[in-house]
Order: structure tokens, then C-alpha cells, then sequence
């Protein structure tokens, strides 16, 4: 796919352009019609008859969408049509958001980073095989988690309904450690959802993995200003070198109010932000090793894995030990 250019869209019977939100939004209350941005994962969709669409109306050229800026609050806005490689790059997210930079940076390959946005990359739908496969699992309307009682080795170690597939999104968990707000966009108007209430656990809903109404849409991110700068980590534990997602991922923060926010990713159906006593205790500082090592395990404490996937007990512990150590020791 070129940078940030054109896919072709596979059965739809139309592709639209909106350049207004007016636009955009009426289109999107026509039956039929899904939100499209750099379809990399769209278009695989599609192609494996998971949806169908009548028309795409793609998002990437409305105003606002590929702009980075702060607000005169210091907020960081980053509109949701800004490509993955623009996050990987651009100077001020370096500058006030690092671990999304490295998130954005870790995804998938340079070509898909190219064409992937922001606001897709938050919207992709669960990498599970059954699902994918057009399996009669929980979220195709079959009674049972095939995953659950099948192969499970990249499924989540959390339970957080009976779908037990791990969230795909490398940017959701540096997202979840800012406590961002994702700012949406309806034809009911605009609001703005906690990063903690945009991506929701399977016993909420099978349907889809956010919070978004029907014909709502992701407009852009904000990282509030409390949450920039300071320290900040993010370590993705992948099965190959590149061109993969998470088996385990962490995004450690430490604000500049001194306040520590430990957030894993690969590990259950949302972003798993660990207790937040655990995370005062990092914030005290002065840790051994022991220390640390007490801390991974009591953050892993809950987690009940499932017949394949004991190892990402051992990866998730080794994360949060490296992570807590930077944090601790910078
Ligand atoms: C080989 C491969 C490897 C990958 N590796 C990774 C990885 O390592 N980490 C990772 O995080 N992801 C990975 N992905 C997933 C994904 O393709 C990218 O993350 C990308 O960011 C998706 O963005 P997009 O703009 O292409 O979204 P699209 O494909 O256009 O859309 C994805 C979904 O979001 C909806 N959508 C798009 N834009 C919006 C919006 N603004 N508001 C509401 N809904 C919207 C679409 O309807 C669709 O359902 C991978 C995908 C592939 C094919």
C-alpha cells in the first residue's frame, strides 16, 4: 500500500470521500455503511466475510483528522486519521508521548504503518483464528469460546468475559496508561470516552470490541498534559522480530506529579492496567530486586491462563521487571 494512499475496496458497493464531518456522518447512517480509514484490516475483513458492506466511507480526509498539536491547556490532540508511521516519527509526540511513539513504531511493517491510522489501529477488529475463521465461536453466535477449550497459545491470561482473545492494539496500552479520552463523533453529536470505557471486555459485549454507538466514529485522541512527558516505557514481546503482534507488551509511566501507571497489553480482551497499589508502591520508590520481583508477581497474581499460554506468565513477569526497574531506577 502507498503512503497513506488509496485501497481498492473489495465487494462495497460504493467508496466515499467525505472533506466535511456533515458528510461523513450522514453517509455513515445509511444502511450499509462502515467507516474506512487505511484498511489494513478492513479490506482482510471483507475478504473473510466477517463484513460486508454496501459503502466505505472513508475518514482520512477530514479536517482536522491528520493533525498533531497541543491545546491551550497542553493537551495533545492527535486527530484519528494520523498514520502509524507519523506517530512513530512526528517530533512532538518524541517530544510528550514516547511510549505511543515506540507503540506506533512496533506495529506490524513499515508498509502497514504507512497506511494504518491511529483511529483504525484503535477500532481493529480481535486476531482470534476461530473468530477470523469463520468458527461458530462466542462472537460469531455460538454458545462456547472455541479458543477457550482449543489452541489458545495468543489469548489473553485474564478473564474479562467468555471471549478469552487478547486485544490487538499496540497503541490502545500506551493510550491506557495516558488515561486518554478518545473523542467521538456521531450524528447525535460529539463526546469524549475514557480510554478505560472505548475498548470493552467480552462479558460486555460480542459484538464489537468498542464502545461506539451505531455510526459513531473515532474524530481524534487526546493525552491529557498531566499524562506527557515525565517517564515513559513500552516493551513489546513479539514471536518473531517484526511484522507481529504482542504476545505480551507493557507501557510504564511515570508522570511528572510522580504518579506510576503500569498498563499490559497481549494479556486480555481490554488494556490490563495492574492494581494501583501496586503501582503506588512503585511510585514510593527505593525497590531492590527483591522488591521488584514481589511486585511482578503480585501484579500477575489474578491472571488464570489457559491450557496454552501458561508462558506468557513468565514474559508478562519479565516485562514488568524491566519496566518497574527503569522506572524506579532513572
Ligand atoms: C500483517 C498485519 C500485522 C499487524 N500487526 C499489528 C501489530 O503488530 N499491532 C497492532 O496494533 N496492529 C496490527 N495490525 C492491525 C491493523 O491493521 C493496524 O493496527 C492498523 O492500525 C489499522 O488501521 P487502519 O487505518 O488500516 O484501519 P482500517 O483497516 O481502515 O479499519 C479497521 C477497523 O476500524 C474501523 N475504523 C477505521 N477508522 C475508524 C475511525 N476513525 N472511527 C471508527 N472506526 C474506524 C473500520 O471500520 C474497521 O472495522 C496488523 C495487521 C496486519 C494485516
Amino acid at each position: 500500500m502507498a503512503r497513506g494512499g488509496s485501497f481498492t475496496p473489495m465487494p462495497a458497493q460504493s467508496y466515499l470521500t467525505p472533506t466535511t464531518w456533515d458528510a461523513a456522518l450522514s453517509a455513515l447512517q445509511q444502511p450499509g455503511a462502515l467507516p474506512a480509514s487505511g484498511g489494513t484490516d478492513l479490506v482482510p475483513l471483507m475478504r473473510d466475510g466477517i463484513v460486508d458492506p454496501e459503502t466505505l466511507v472513508d475518514l482520512r480526509h477530514l479536517p482536522r483528522g491528520r493533525e498533531i498539536a497541543l491545546d491551550t491547556d497542553g493537551n495533545l490532540r492527535i486527530g484519528a486519521a494520523v498514520t502509524l508511521d507519523t506517530l512513530a516519527h512526528d517530533p512532538l509526540i518524541a517530544a510528550h508521548a514516547p511510549a505511543l511513539a515506540l507503540a506506533a513504531a512496533s506495529v506490524g511493517s513499515q508498509p502497514l504503518r504507512e497506511a494504518g491510522t491511529l483511529g483504525g489501529n484503535l477500532c481493529q477488529r480481535v486476531r482470534c483464528w476461530y473468530y477470523r475463521g469463520n468458527h461458530p465461536c462466542l462472537r460469531r453466535g455460538g454458545n462456547l469460546c472455541s479458543a477457550e477449550i482449543g489452541e489458545n497459545q495468543y489469548h489473553g491470561i485474564f478473564r474479562t468475559g467468555g471471549c478469552v482473545v487478547a486485544h490487538p492494539s499496540d497503541c490502545a496500552v500506551a493510550l491506557a496508561a495516558y488515561e486518554a479520552t478518545i473523542d467521538v463523533r456521531g450524528a447525535s453529536g460529539a463526546r469524549a470516552v475514557p480510554m478505560r470505557e472505548f475498548l470493552v471486555p467480552s462479558s460486555a459485549r460480542l459484538d464489537q470490541e468498542t464502545s461506539l454507538g451505531a455510526g459513531e466514529v473515532v474524530e481524534a485522541v487526546v493525552v491529557p498534559a498531566g499524562s506527557l512527558g515525565g517517564q515513559q516505557v513500552f516493551i513489546k514481546q513479539m514471536q518473531r522480530a517484526a511484522w507481529d503482534f504482542a504476545l505480551v507488551s507493557i507501557a510504564a509511566t511515570r508522570r511528572n506529579d510522580s504518579e506510576v501507571r503500569l498498563v499490559l497489553g497481549g494479556v486480555a480482551n481490554v488494556p490490563w492496567r495492574v492494581t494501583d497499589s501496586i503501582e503506588e508502591d512503585v511510585a514510593s520508590g527505593g525497590l531492590s530486586d527483591d522488591d521488584i520481583e514481589t511486585l511482578a508477581q503480585r501484579a500477575l497474581y489474578d491472571a488464570t491462563p489457559l491450557s496454552g499460554n501458561a508462558y506468557k506468565l513468565d514474559i508478562a513477569a519479565a516485562l514488568l521487571r524491566r519496566a518497574i526497574a527503569r522506572l524506579a531506577r532513572a
